[in-house]
């Protein structure tokens, strides 16, 4: 007796197990044990799993799926309900098969129902596991995922990345891709939020076939995507792979008939450094702003134009520093006749060489400058460097000005003329050779003081230019009041005049300079198209990357002196064909070598 109970304690130890298949095999196995059975069969129905029969001998399992396909087995079966000792429960059937006629005896019966008791509880448990692993599986995946694309969603992307960005062994660079459709907003106004969504969840399927494998496509929300870059082998790589990725966007997308074109703005960046998948993003983002703002598909982050750092720069002690060693020098931007490309004169613009962050564009650090009470000082560094270029070029046999951005404040210290004629003094060029390029500002259109100031410089014999001209307060009322020489198209009516509109500002804004007598400049010429379409509107100079990015002073020197096609002071060739150079009309630039040279 004590021999029977104990080998059931123990059968029915060994299928206290969590899970279903485990037990399920380990009952047929025991109960063929236990009873002496030839074949066993155990068959459940639980709510939350699919009915199935599990089949077999103590040697082997002979049969596990659906009961309807069990093949019918021959035998004289014993039956036992797989339910609790009260009854509550009842999950299935336990049946013993024997060849030979069988009766239990009392004992053995009651072993059965006990065994099949514990079978009953062993089964509910592994199933309740079973369920409890299926629906955290479900929820991790909810959790993880954006269910109106499928895409990973944000949560997902950083903890990808992070394990990613802190995996030592990783091959290659990672990189993410932001993107942002342009225009979303309208197309769920005009069309409605299904047909968003729709277009949400096709650009997804887009983007997703258009990743290569191993990367991960995600939806942070609202009309935004991200696309991790997994395993770079080169930094610049990163670029064609958002490209390919883009690509995938410029089919207009089908949906009910209409065909809609999606437009998106993305930015690129690299893990690089500290802050993990925050920076990462923060730096993507920063770049995806810079391509909506000039109007580009993708741009990759660069620190130099990231606002960020020049708000760190602000608070430290950075600016102090630079100052007193020199941190701060100028680059020089010739600015050419349009026809002929000869260089009329150099536009200094100032950088910081900052020991950390590298070079940094003024757009990043004017603000701090001007903040920091250090204007005075920065503005005399650049005006004498300036001016020391001007004498070096000058005595190279290039007779030609400068032109020396000033900030709007300067104009505000009514000591600024002062030091402006010391520094002349200082130099050996002559004030005419000195451009001050002054940005249209409400300081400019509005105050007493910055008459004053003007009206000092000019005696001193220096020229004006009105910077930026279409872009600040009241363009027309500030000509009207302040007196300059040069007018200068801001870049960005340059970069849009495809369009006729804004062609038509342009012209109006030549026309205007040539009606007071100024010599206008265009800013920001990047292609022949444009410079061709400003010199036939009547624009005589113009400044841009078409003939010249900012460079250092020896650089222009050596530019200068090599010239193109054998003449120095040249930089490309002239607009009409050689051979019948066109001179230019008097007044076109004349003018301006008039206050130069004459
Ligand atoms: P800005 O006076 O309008 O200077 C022209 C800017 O256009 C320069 O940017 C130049 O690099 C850029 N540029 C030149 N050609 C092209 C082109 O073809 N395409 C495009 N997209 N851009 C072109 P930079 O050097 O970053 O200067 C930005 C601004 O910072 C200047 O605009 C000027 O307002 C200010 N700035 C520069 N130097 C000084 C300075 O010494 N003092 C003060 N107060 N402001 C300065
Ligand atoms: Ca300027
Ligand atoms: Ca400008």
């Amino acid at each position: 007796e004590r021999e029977a109970w104990h080998q059931l304690a123990q059968s029915t130890e060994k299928f206290n197990e969590v899970d279903l298949d485990t037990v399920l095999a380990e009952a047929v196995k025991r109960a063929g044990e236990l009873f002496s059975a030839d074949e066993v069969d155990v068959e459940i129905n639980l709510p939350t799993q699919p009915p199935r029969i599990t089949r077999g001998s103590t040697e082997a399992i002979r049969y596990d799926g659906p009961p309807e396909c069990a093949p019918t087995a021959p035998g004289n079966v014993i039956c036992s309900p797989l339910e609790s000792h009260d009854g509550s429960a009842d999950v299935g059937e336990l049946r013993l098969r024997f060849r030979r006629q069988i009766s239990l005896s009392e004992r053995e019966q009651y072993t059965l129902r006990t065994f099949a008791a514990a079978l009953c509880t062993a089964v509910r448990n592994a199933a309740a596991f079973a369920e409890a692993q299926r629906l955290s599986a479900n929820h991790a995946y909810a959790a993880a995922h954006d269910p109106l694309t499928g895409l990973a969603n944000r949560r997902r992307l950083f903890a990808f990345g992070e394990e990613l960005l802190d995996d030592r062994s990783a091959k290659g660079l990672t990189g993410l891709l932001l993107i942002d459709l342009n225009h979303f907003k309208e197309i769920n106004d005009t069309l409605g939020h299904t047909a968003g969504d729709k277009v949400l969840a096709e650009v997804a399927l887009r983007l997703a076939e258009a990743s290569q494998e191993g990367d991960l496509v995600s939806r942070l929300g609202g009309d935004e995507f991200a696309v991790l870059f997994v395993g770079l082998a080169a930094p610049a790589l990163a670029v064609p792979r958002a490209r390919a990725v883009l690509g995938a966007l410029d089919q207009p997308i089908e949906i009910d008939g209409m065909r809609i074109g999606v437009e998106a703005s993305a930015g690129v960046a690299l893990a690089q450094g500290p802050g993990g998948m925050q920076e990462l993003l923060r730096r993507a983002d920063v770049a995806m702003y810079q391509a909506k703002r000039e109007g580009q598909v993708v741009a990759v982050y660069a620190p130099a134009r990231d606002t960020a750092n020049t708000t760190r720069l602000a608070l430290s002690a950075d600016l102090s520093r630079a100052v007193a060693e020199r941190q701060f020098t100028v680059s020089f931007q010739p600015v050419v006749d349009l026809g002929t490309a000869e260089i009329i004169s150099a536009e200094a613009l100032a950088r910081w060489h900052h020991p950390a962050q590298g070079d940094l564009n003024p757009d990043l650090f004017i603000d701090a400058v001007e903040r920091s009470g250090l204007l005075p000082a920065f503005s005399q560094a650049v005006l004498d460097q300036s001016l020391r270029a001007a004498a070096t070029w000058r005595a190279a046999g290039f007779n030609l000005p400068v032109a020396v951005n000033v900030s709007p404040r300067s104009v505000l210290d009514p000591t600024f003329p002062e030091i402006v004629a010391q520094r002349l003094a200082h130099s050996e060029v002559p004030a005419e050779a000195l451009v001050i390029e002054l940005t249209e500002s409400l300081t400019l259109s509005q105050l007493e003081v910055v008459d004053e100031v003007l009206r000092s410089l000019r005696d001193l014999g220096v020229r004006l230019a009105l910077d930026d001209f279409g872009t600040g307060y009241s363009s027309l009322a500030t000509l009207a009041r302040v007196p300059v020489h040069e007018l200068k198209i801001d870049r960005a009516f340059v970069g849009k005049m495809a369009d006729p509109t804004e062609a038509a500002v342009v012209r109006s804004t030549i026309d205007l300079g040539r009606g007071l007598g100024l010599l206008v400049v265009a800013e920001g010429v990047e292609n022949e198209e444009q410079r061709r379409q400003l010199w036939e509107l009547g624009c005589p100079a113009g400044q841009g990357h078409l003939f010249a990015r900012p460079m250092p002073l020896n650089r222009l020197l050596a530019t200068l002196r090599r010239g193109y096609d054998g003449r120095p002071g040249v930089l490309a060739p002239p607009l009409h064909d050689t051979g019948s150079v066109i001179r230019l009309p008097n007044r076109r630039t004349t003018q301006y070598r008039q206050g130069e040279l004459g």
